[in-house]
């Protein structure tokens, strides 16, 4: 065999996002930019908060370029991981220091690496459906089985019920994502106690730690003052996996963390297999100019703003002409429900016909929605609305 393909089957098969995408491109050449509504990328709308450019043109003219411009640490500087641990201590009353912190380059390093750090063959990785499809990548690359648990109905909380027949003697981790790509949920505090307590009972039942992973690239992406749960304040087997792709619009820079729970058996020898996990897969630190962008501006916020503008205006008017979604309190996105049972079907009309780029959430684990994503500019969403009430007329729901 010239190649691994297994690895080949990954690269090459393509995702709905991408497909939809490109029907978006090829719609946009034969109809001009600005009669196409693409709403099916998550990649941030707006710049960077100017605290970023202003680090980044400090740290340029710092004295020492070589070191700006060279290699660190493989688990990232060491002042900046204090730096980040300081700002989770003071933010969440924990008492993490350097070593409880590895920078990643994003969630998605953070994740494939944890995944990899962990598993042993045969373990089982629980995922909350709807899901990131990337996960599905991840822990399959880790050697690992993905169950799914599908989230609760009516609000896309974690179900405890369906969790609880998930878990088997074999799960290592159960993976959250709060706000929620793709539904924009944020789940409770009463939700993450039922959740953490679960889990409690769980690990003294079976005699292992299940560790809780919270994926977080849109923990400041809330709006009217939502508060989100921090999960190292509720259970200990907790490790958490932090970007700054959303929060800093910095997605292109390829900049996280993961924060490991010192209250978790054995956390540094963990922290060290992830570590081998990243040699293994070549992740030889994250870019040095970046990391020490995070020293000033590491809880700075990109003016979010418009992406409530963006969210009320579609709540408001999407409801009024009759879809089905659950309102969503944080992340850049709004999960529709299909007028039909074949959501890409629906997606595929909407876009061929209709000219809105909706993506079907089959890939998601959850079949039957379309996801908007609505970081975009709020110009497009407003034009995009009577495309929204022709498709509703279409389908007869309004
Ligand atoms: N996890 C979720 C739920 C996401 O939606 C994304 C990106 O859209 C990621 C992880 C990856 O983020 P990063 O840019 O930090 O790799």
């Amino acid at each position: 065999m010239m190649f691994n393909e297994e690895m080949y089957a990954y690269g090459a098969k393509g995702s709905a996002i991408r497909e939809i995408n490109s029907i978006g491109s090829k719609l946009a050449e034969e109809f001009g930019k600005e009669n196409v509504y693409n709403y099916s990328i998550g990649n941030p709308s707006l710049p960077p908060p100017q605290s970023v450019y202003d680090a980044i043109l400090s740290i340029l003219k710092e004295p020492d370029q070589v070191a700006v411009h060279g290699y660190s640490s493989n688990w990232g500087m060491k002042d900046v991981r204090a730096h980040l641990a300081e700002g989770i201590n003071s933010k969440f009353g924990q008492t993490l220091t350097y070593e409880n912190i590895f920078l990643t380059c994003g969630s998605c390093a953070a994740l494939s690496v944890l995944f990899k750090g962990l598993a042993v063959p045969g373990d089982e990785f629980i995922v909350i459906a709807p899901f990131f499809p990337e996960y599905t990548v991840f822990i399959e690359g880790a050697g690992a089985k993905q169950v799914i648990a599908m989230a609760h109905e009516g609000d896309f909380m974690i179900d405890i019920d369906n969790l609880r027949n998930a878990i088997t003697e074999k799960t290592k981790a159960v993976i959250i994502d709060s706000p929620n790509n793709p539904t924009g949920a944020v789940y409770t505090e009463e939700n993450i106690k039922a959740l953490c307590s679960l889990l409690r009972e769980k690990e003294a039942e079976l005699g292992h730690p299940i560790y809780l992973i919270s994926d977080e690239p849109y923990r400041a992406v809330v709006y009217d003052d939502i508060e989100v749960p921090y999960p190292m304040s509720y259970y200990d087997d907790s490790i958490i996996c932090y970007s700054f792709s959303k929060s800093l619009s910095l997605a292109g820079e390829r900049l996280g963390y993961i924060a490991f729970s010192n209250k978790m058996e054995n956390w540094l020898d963990i922290a060290k297999a992830v570590y081998g996990a990243a040699r293994i897969n070549g992740h030889a630190g994250t870019p040095t100019l970046f990391q020490k962008v995070l020293l000033t501006c590491a809880d700075d916020l990109t003016d979010i703003s418009v992406y409530k503008t963006n969210r009320d205006i579609l709540v408001e008017n999407l409801s009024e002409m009759g879809y089905s979604f659950v309102y969503p309190d944080g992340a850049f996105y709004l999960m529709v429900k299909s007028p039909i049972a074949d959501a890409t079907e629906f997606a595929y009309d909407a876009a061929n016909n209709y000219h809105l780029l909706l993506v079907p959430t089959d890939d998601f684990g959850y079949p039957g929605y379309v996801r908007l994503s609505y970081c975009v500019s709020t110009d497009m969403i407003k034009r995009s609305l009577p495309a929204f009430r022709k498709l509703a007329e279409a389908y007869g729901i309004c």
